[in-house]
């Protein structure tokens, strides 16, 4: 009995040391693959209000979605705020989620999408983008990065970029390495044969939109066009404060039969495209990945595969230590 009480323990001690030893640096790879279609398809269709008759622009639907997309972000561990701006007497609200860095926090990535509407559900224009960061924020969030992470969702953009302008405005001052907004990232008519992207900004966002088009194609699969200045969207007022930004559109942008209409939404027949959406997503969660600097886990290292076991050294008694508590606490790193 006694013995092999003793087996057992020693082969969970070997189980965790294989744990501990055993786990690998986190790739980028390994970080764009927790991007979801499933997760991304149920931010778009169920949380941000996408169904016929919704209207986030001045419906009761803008608030509600709101509401999810800061909820989601407190559940990923975010430092969450509602960052509040006035326009036409009126208060609104950028949703903004915050991951500091780990070695430079005063360094800043940024991915937003405008969460408001034209009065209609706005299901690619754009839902679909805030899917996107909801999804980047939930992949990128179980790890360390270098510099500080910020997933935003703008309001009022439809009436000229109010909210993105408002936050850019106030934190011109900050050293934001980049920003890419996504907007209407779901309408891809031709399905994988026509699998293409657009990217605008300044010929002095250059640098950022040749890194963005490298990420997209590499892990997206999906070949990008580099387009020149157009101020129709959040990115616009980052690059006006003197930062490189880019928007990230769907390539069909410019023939999308639904745009600004009530007909803009998930219950019309074949138009969102999930697969490609979640791809443009994986694109961005790379570039932001690079320019980011992944530093490690957030979490408990994952279970390695019982092959590394032959690798194993059993040389660190700390090491069994450090395996059982993280093992019995479940700890995530605190912000
Ligand atoms: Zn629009």
């Amino acid at each position: 009995m006694r013995t092999r009480t003793a087996a057992m323990l020693a082969a969970c001690v070997v189980a965790l040391l294989c744990a501990r030893t055993g786990a690998q640096a986190p790739t980028i790879t390994e970080v764009v693959s927790q991007v979801s279609q499933t997760v991304y398809t149920d931010y778009l269709n169920n949380q941000l209000y996408t169904r016929t008759g919704d209207n986030r622009g001045n419906g009761a639907e803008h608030d509600l979605a709101r509401t999810n997309i800061f909820n989601s972000f407190v559940s990923y561990g975010l430092q969450t705020s509602l960052s509040p701006f006035v326009y036409n007497s009126t208060t609104y609200y950028n949703v903004i989620g915050i991951l500091p860095g780990a070695t430079l926090p005063n360094e800043y990535v940024i991915v937003g999408a405008h969460y408001d509407s034209v009065n209609n559900p706005g299901a690619d224009d754009n839902a679909s983008g805030v899917a996107g960061v909801m999804s980047a924020a939930r992949a990128m969030s179980q790890y360390t990065w270098d510099r500080t992470l910020i997933f935003a969702a703008f309001d009022r953009e439809e009436q000229g970029l109010k909210g993105s302008a408002a936050w850019a405005n106030a934190h011109a001052s900050w050293d934001i390495k980049g920003m890419v907004s996504l907007d209407m990232i779901a309408y891809n008519p031709a399905g994988a044969t026509h699998n293409t992207a657009l990217i605008y900004g300044r010929a002095t966002s250059d640098p950022l939109k040749n890194a963005l088009s490298s990420a997209v194609n590499t892990y997206g699969g999906i070949a990008c066009t580099l387009m020149g200045q157009l101020d129709a969207s959040d990115h616009a007022p980052f690059e006006w404060n003197g930062f490189q930004a880019a928007l990230l559109i769907e390539g069909a942008v410019w023939s999308n039969p639904n745009y600004h209409k009530s007909t803009d939404s998930v219950d019309t027949p074949g138009y969102i495209d999930y697969t490609y959406a979640t791809s443009m997503t994986k694109g961005t969660v790379g570039w932001m990945a690079d320019v980011a600097g992944l530093n490690g886990r957030r979490g408990p290292d994952p279970v390695p595969e019982f092959g590394s076991l032959a690798g194993m050294t059993l040389g660190s008694g700390f090491t069994f230590v450090i395996a059982l508590r993280r093992f019995r606490t479940g700890t995530r790193r605190g912000l």
